[in-house]
């Protein structure tokens, strides 16, 4: 495995504004930061492109990558929904000499820590309540009625994950969780 790049991990419960916070950070130059690709048996949402923002693949395909060792890790995230990290992004990354920047569910995103240690650093984003987690989910549109109540049920269970990480980020005013995710992963790979 290449070693010159390090791992990011972001994890929070959906609706947190883990997306959100990622794409303001993803081209500062300064972070060299990629975004790992994961793949998922969801459907895509609207504006959502395979290859873009997950790979998307049937139960099948799903299955294969596990059974040829395909997959960093990969949780049944949602029931009948499974959500895995590609070996061959992060090596696609890392051969660049870029850091890889993993937004996955608080039990992946533990996993992956164990298993890179130092060389990855953990930052659970958390939000101000969950009665702010489901406005945000409300507004963002994006999910069914029954899919916002799934996810906001299960945002509590995850909460009880926050002291697994490396870092914990409020996002309550937006530019203030950017910057401070921005610092954190700025000091991160200056580390030698
Ligand atoms: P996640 O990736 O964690 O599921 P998103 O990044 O999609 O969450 O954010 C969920 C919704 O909340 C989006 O509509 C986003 O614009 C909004 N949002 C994100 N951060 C904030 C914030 N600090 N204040 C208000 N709304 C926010
Ligand atoms: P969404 O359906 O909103 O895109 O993602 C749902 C959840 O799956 C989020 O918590 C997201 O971080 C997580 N997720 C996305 N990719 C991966 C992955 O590769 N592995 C794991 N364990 N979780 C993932």
């Amino acid at each position: 495995m290449a070693n010159n790049g390090k791992l990011i991990i972001i994890s929070a419960p959906s609706g947190t504004g883990k997306s959100t916070i990622i794409g303001r950070i993803i081209d500062d130059p300064a972070l060299r930061l990629e975004f790992s690709i994961s793949a998922t048996t969801r459907s895509p949402r609207e504006g959502e492109v395979n290859g873009v923002h997950y790979h998307f693949l049937s139960v099948e395909e799903f299955k294969d990558a596990i059974a040829n060792d395909g997959l960093v890790e990969y949780e049944e995230v949602y029931p009948g929904r499974f959500y895995g990290t590609l070996k061959s992004e992060i090596a696609r990354i890392q051969e660049k000499g870029n850091n890889a920047i993993l937004d996955i569910d608080v039990k992946g995103g533990v996993n992956v820590k164990r298993m890179y240690g130092d060389n990855a650093r953990s930052i659970f984003i958390m939000p101000p309540s969950i009665e702010t987690l489901r406005q945000r989910l409300l507004s963002r549109a994006t999910d069914s009625i029954e899919a916002i109540n799934q996810r906001v049920d299960k945002a509590a269970f995850e909460l009880t994950f926050s002291d697994k990480f490396d870092k914990q980020v409020v996002n309550d005013d937006l530019d203030k969780a950017v910057e401070e995710t921005r610092q954190l992963i700025l000091d991160f790979i200056k580390q030698p």
